[in-house]
C-alpha cells in the first residue's frame, strides 16, 4: 500500500499525531459515560495541550518538507490520499493559532457538563454563556481560515469536505415540498392516528438490554472489538480499528427510541470496524466524512431497524419488555408493531422524528446556525428563534427549553455545521439502497434471510467502508456506485414506503 521511501517517513512520523488522536477519542468517551461532572476543568486543560502539541507535530518544518518533496514522486492512489489529506489539515492548522485551539477545547469540555446540567434544570440560560463563547470562538476561527461568500461554509467543511451554504440552500429547497405533501397525505390517512399505544407503555430496562444485546448478535457485532455502554446522547467513539464504542439510552416509555438508537450507533461502528486495518495509524484509517458516516448509521436505523422483517425477528424479545407490551402485541401483533416504528407525526425532538419529518428538524437547526455565525442572531434570544421557527416548519410549539434549544448536545461540543450531515447523510443512504437492491438483491428479502446481513455487510464493506478515507466523499459515492447523487432516491423510497402504510 505504502511504498514510496518518503511516504513511509511521513506515515511514521504520522504515527504520533494518530496515537493522540486515539487517546483524545477514548478521553471524549469517557467524557460522556463515566467522568466525574467535576473532572471537566483539569480534562480540557489536558486535552487543549494534547491538542497543540498535534499542532506542532502537524506543522514540524521537516515534516512539511517532506511532504512538499513528495509530491513530485509517482504516488499511488493511497499514497496520493495520504498527501492530500495532510494537506487538507496542514492548510487550517497553520491559520489557527494554539492558543485558541486551546481555548476551544477548554470551553467546550467544561460547556458539554453545564450543557447537561441546563438540560436537566430546562434553564437555557445557564448554558447561555457557554454557548455565546463557542460562537464567539467559532467565528473567530472561521475568520482566520478565510472564505469567500459564508463563514459558516468554514465550519461546513470540516464535518463534509466541499459542503457549502450554496448547496445545502438548494438541497433543503428541494427536498421540503415533496416531504411536507408526504406528512400531508400520510396526516389526511384514514389510518393516521396522533398516538400509538407503544408510546406511553413503560419497559423494563434489563428487558431492553437484552433486547439491545440480541439486535447486536443479528447485525453479528464482534464484541471482542465493540462496547456499548449508556449516555444521555448516544454517540459511537472509534478508539482504533479494533476498539469501538457505542452508546445507547434508556428512558421510562417509548422503547423505540432505544432499539433505533443502538441500530444507528451500530451503522456508525460498522464502519469503522470494517476500514482496511492496512490504514490504522495513517490519515486514511477513519470514516471520509459524516455525509457518510451518517448515512450508514441511517440505512442501519432506518432501512433495516424500522423494517417489518426485522422487527418480526424480535417480537418474542419485544413482548418480553414488560407485561403491557406483551399485552398489546398479543393484540396487535406484527402490524401495530412496524406501525409504531414508523408513525408519522411532527414531533419536538430530532432523535425521535420519523423518517419524513426528521429533515425539517436539521433545516431549523441549519437556519439558526447560519446566522449565528453570521452574526445575525444572538445566543440569548435562541429559545424564541427555537420556538417560533419549530411552529413555521412543524406546527407546534416547546413547552420547555429541554425539549427545544437544549435538546442537542452538538453544539455544546463546538459541533456548528454538523447537523446538516444527518441529513446529507440520510438521502446517501437512499442512494446506497437502491445500489445494493440492484447488486445483492430486495433489503427486504436480505433482512430475513441466513445469510442476508453479512451480504450486507460485505457490500457495504467493499463499496464503502474498506477505503478509509482513500477518497474524497464525492469521489467515494460517484467512483463506487453507478449512479451519482440525488435526493430522488429516498423521496421515491420514502412516497413507495410511506403510501404502502398510510
Ligand atoms: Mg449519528
Amino acid at each position: 500500500m505504502f511504498t514510496n521511501p518518503l511516504i513511509v517517513k511521513i506515515l511514521d512520523h504520522y504515527k504520533k499525531i494518530w496515537a493522540i488522536d486515539t487517546l483524545k477519542a477514548l478521553s471524549a468517551w469517557d467524557l460522556e459515560v463515566y467522568m466525574p461532572e467535576n473532572g471537566a476543568y483539569f480534562r480540557g486543560q489536558a486535552m487543549g495541550i494534547l491538542g497543540t502539541m498535534q499542532q506542532k507535530l502537524l506543522l514540524d518544518n521537516k515534516f512539511l518538507t517532506l511532504i512538499k518533496k513528495v509530491q513530485n514522486d509517482k504516488l499511488n492512489i493511497y499514497e496520493q490520499a495520504v498527501v492530500r489529506n495532510l494537506n487538507r489539515v496542514i492548510e487550517k492548522n497553520k491559520k489557527i493559532p494554539s492558543k485558541l485551539l486551546e481555548e476551544i477545547e477548554e470551553t467546550t469540555n467544561q460547556a458539554q457538563i453545564e450543557w447537561r446540567k441546563a438540560r436537566e434544570n430546562n434553564d437555557f440560560q445557564q448554558f447561555a454563556p457557554h454557548l455565546k463563547k463557542i460562537v464567539k470562538l467559532l467565528r473567530q476561527k472561521t475568520k482566520l481560515i478565510g472564505y469567500k461568500t459564508h463563514p459558516y461554509n468554514v465550519l461546513l467543511d470540516d464535518y463534509e469536505q466541499g459542503l457549502t451554504v450554496e448547496k445545502l440552500d438548494i438541497f433543503f429547497g428541494e427536498i421540503e415540498e415533496p416531504l411536507k405533501n408526504l406528512l400531508q397525505y400520510v396526516q389526511r390517512s384514514s389510518k393516521h392516528t396522533e398516538h400509538h399505544t407503544l408510546e406511553n407503555l413503560k419497559y423494563d430496562k434489563g428487558k431492553m438490554r437484552e433486547l439491545n444485546n440480541k439486535v447486536l448478535a443479528y447485525l453479528r457485532a464482534d464484541k471482542t472489538r465493540l462496547r456499548i455502554d449508556e449516555s444521555t446522547h448516544p454517540f459511537t467513539e472509534s478508539i482504533s480499528v479494533d476498539d469501538v464504542r457505542i452508546t445507547t439510552r434508556y428512558t421510562d416509555t417509548n422503547f423505540q427510541n432505544s432499539l433505533t438508537s443502538t441500530i444507528h450507533e451500530y451503522g456508525h461502528a460498522l464502519y469503522e470496524l470494517q476500514i482496511n486495518k492496512d490504514l490504522t495509524t495513517t490519515p486514511l484509517g477513519g470514516g471520509v466524512s459524516l455525509g457518510v458516516h451518517e448515512s450508514q448509521s441511517r440505512f442501519f436505523e432506518n432501512m433495516i431497524g424500522r423494517s417489518k422483517g426485522f422487527l418480526n425477528i424480535f417480537l418474542q424479545d419485544i413482548k418480553a419488555l414488560s407485561p403491557q407490551i406483551a399485552k398489546y402485541v398479543e393484540n396487535e401483533g406484527i402490524d401495530g408493531v412496524y406501525r409504531y416504528f414508523n408513525m408519522v407525526k411532527p414531533g419536538l425532538i430530532r432523535v425521535e422524528a420519523d423518517e419524513i419529518t426528521y429533515h425539517l428538524h436539521i433545516k431549523l437547526r441549519y437556519q439558526i446556525e447560519k446566522d449565528l455565525i453570521e452574526g445575525n442572531i444572538q445566543v440569548k434570544d435562541l429559545p424564541a428563534i427555537w420556538n417560533e421557527t419549530m411552529e413555521n416548519l412543524l406546527n407546534i410549539k416547546p413547552k420547555s427549553d429541554t425539549e427545544g434549544v437544549l435538546q442537542d448536545i452538538h453544539w455544546s461540543l463546538g459541533a456548528i455545521g454538523y447537523f446538516p450531515t444527518y441529513s446529507i447523510g440520510t438521502f446517501n443512504s437512499g442512494l446506497i439502497k437502491y445500489e445494493l437492491e440492484k447488486s445483492i438483491g430486495m433489503l427486504d428479502n436480505l433482512i430475513v434471510n441466513e445469510q442476508g446481513i453479512e451480504k450486507i455487510q460485505a457490500f457495504l464493506k467493499d463499496k464503502i467502508h474498506k477505503h478509509g478515507s482513500t477518497y474524497t466523499p464525492e469521489q467515494l459515492l460517484v467512483d463506487h456506485f453507478n449512479s451519482k447523487f440525488s435526493t430522488q432516491y429516498l423521496i421515491n423510497h420514502l412516497e413507495e414506503k410511506y403510501k404502502k402504510i398510510y
